[in-house]
């Protein structure tokens, strides 16, 4: 008995904490953005070839369920273009597998994070140099594109629609 109860009272100062941190992340963000559609790429939509499935359901629920105006957003693309120029971009650094044996047998894994863009356009842009891009910041730019195109009547822009592979 003191066993149960003492796990009941366990769960109950963990649920207490959880809905604590739940309310201060629903505050935080409505006083930085106010009234703000927040944007969420869907993975069941469509998978992009380098882009990690993300556990963020549970977040996108909890938001909704705080008030907060919820947009889904097909990720089709938007990690593997280039936000500028609309030309294809890529992973192009590998480095070391952090697992010791599996660098000992120089095992190499590619960097997904990074991404380059080897376009004229860009390349002139930049005096011959390739530009280089941080995913998360690939997706969020070509989010917005989506989202401004969708928002003046045009519909999903061209460079990122499942029409391109
Ligand atoms: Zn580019």
């Amino acid at each position: 008995m003191v066993g149960k109860y003492f796990g009941n009272f366990a769960f109950d100062a963990l649920h207490m904490q959880l809905q604590r941190h739940e309310d201060r992340l629903a505050n935080d963000l409505r006083r930085k953005f106010r009234d703000a559609v927040l944007v969420f790429g869907d993975a069941s939509i469509g998978m992009n070839k380098y882009h990690a499935p993300t556990p963020c359901l549970g977040l996108r629920d909890l938001l909704q369920r705080k008030g907060f105006e919820i947009l889904l957003v097909d990720e089709h693309l938007t990690s593997s273009r280039c936000p500028l120029c609309k030309a294809p971009i890529r992973p192009f650094k590998f480095r070391k597998s952090p697992r010791p044996w599996q660098a000992a047998n120089g095992h190499q894994r590619i960097v997904t994070g990074l991404l380059k863009c080897s376009s004229r356009e860009c390349q002139a842009i930049l005096g011959g140099r390739d530009r280089l891009w941080n995913r998360d910041l690939v997706a969020t730019m070509n989010f917005l594109a989506i989202l401004n195109a969708y928002r003046n009547g045009q519909g999903r822009p061209e460079y990122l629609s499942r029409r391109n592979v």
